[in-house]
């Protein structure tokens, strides 16, 4: 450090005190600006949802108007780097209906020596709609997906686990920041269910998982509706169509009995109820099957006797015994219970 070697006692330029290097610690803190603050800053909040806009971008945000002026005045004041231990106090006051003054309170040690500073900052809030607000609405649409089934309507159960997973959908494309990931609209028309949607690509992946849940086909159409900030506006359709046969159906096909286990797009994955052998045939192949129940439908039904083939059980309605061949392998004791769908005249034991 010392050129000479000898005399290591340096002078301050400002005060001639004595110094190691340079300025003394007094004359070194006095120059120092230990807080920096602005005067005043802006945040941008969407006063409908209350997502903040940061660089731009519109960022959703759960926190109070308060809280984001707060997290802003502190993230606008810095400390000074040579200051160690620093600690820092923001206290923030309402000074108006969209003001804010926060006034900050230093402490730490700068070169061994307790150090203190502070400031006030003035934090305004600019209300506006957000582009995801402001296109909900204005009934901004991009897509429309059509829930709707073949040879049968869509069951209850389809059209609210179509909803239920739309409206997830949108909520988490949204939290990874896509502004037009919204349902704009759901609505139970004739046939099945309406899924009105801030965008395609949106759409594509909810009637991609519609179909993955209960099989059937989508068939995307698209149509030039005009001009939005000088870009092309297409609204597209999907139309999903949900397969005759439902996710439980236990159907007669070729001879056995089967339950529909799942779908994968045109693929639909049977078993047969006697031996649990699996099959997989296309929806097209499907088609003449003949649906006898659902096993979300089946009924409990007790045992009365039986043997290796047949299982005498008693109807639960009528309480008359009845006979229905026995599932390959399935234990059960008279006295027990099983799982049955009727079909017309026809008794099937579930395993
Ligand atoms: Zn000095
Ligand atoms: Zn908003």
């Amino acid at each position: 450090m010392c050129s000479d070697g000898d005399d290591v006692n340096a002078v301050c330029p400002k005060c001639g005190g004595p110094s190691n290097e340079g300025l003394c610690d007094l004359c070194a803190l006095e120059s120092t600006e230990l807080l920096s603050c602005p005067e005043r800053i802006e945040i941008t909040v969407c006063s409908v949802c209350g997502a903040k806009l940061i660089k731009g971008k519109w960022v959703p945000s759960q926190a109070s108007v308060g809280e984001l002026a707060y997290d802003a005045a502190c993230s606008a004041i810095c400390a000074h780097e040579g200051l160690s231990k620093p600690n820092l106090d923001v206290k923030l006051i309402k000074t108006g209906a969209t003001r804010y003054m926060a006034m900050a309170d230093l402490k730490g040690t700068f070169r061994s020596m307790p150090a203190e500073a502070g400031c006030r900052l003035e934090v305004r809030i600019l209300s506006m709609a957000c582009d995801r607000c402001s296109r909900r609405a204005g009934r901004y649409f991009e897509s429309t997906i059509q829930v709707r089934a073949s040879s049968r309507e869509p069951t209850e159960r389809e059209m609210e686990v179509s909803k239920k997973m739309a409206l997830e959908m949108a909520e988490a494309g949204y939290k990874h920041g896509d502004q037009l990931s919204f349902v704009q609209d759901i609505k139970a028309t004739q046939g099945g269910l309406d899924i009105v949607l801030g965008s395609t690509q949106l759409g594509r992946q909810i009637s991609k998982v519609i179909s993955e849940r209960f099989g059937g086909r989508i068939t995307e159409t698209s149509k030039l509706v005009g001009q939005r900030d000088g870009r092309d506006l297409c609204r597209s359709t999907l139309l999903v169509r949900l397969p005759k046969f439902k996710l439980g159906d236990i159907i007669r096909f070729r001879a056995a009995v089967h339950e529909v286990a799942g779908f994968e797009g045109k693929r639909v994955y049977l078993t047969t109820l006697k031996g649990g052998h699996k099959t997989v045939i296309t929806d097209d192949e499907v088609e003449d099957a003949r649906i006898l129940g659902n096993r979300n439908k089946a009924r409990k039904a007790t045992v009365v006797a039986g043997d290796e083939r047949i299982l005498e059980i008693m109807d639960p309605d009528t309480y008359k015994v009845v006979l229905a061949p026995r599932p390959h392998g399935l234990e059960v004791q008279p006295g027990q219970e099983v799982q049955i769908v009727r079909a017309g005249d026809e008794y099937i034991v579930l395993e």
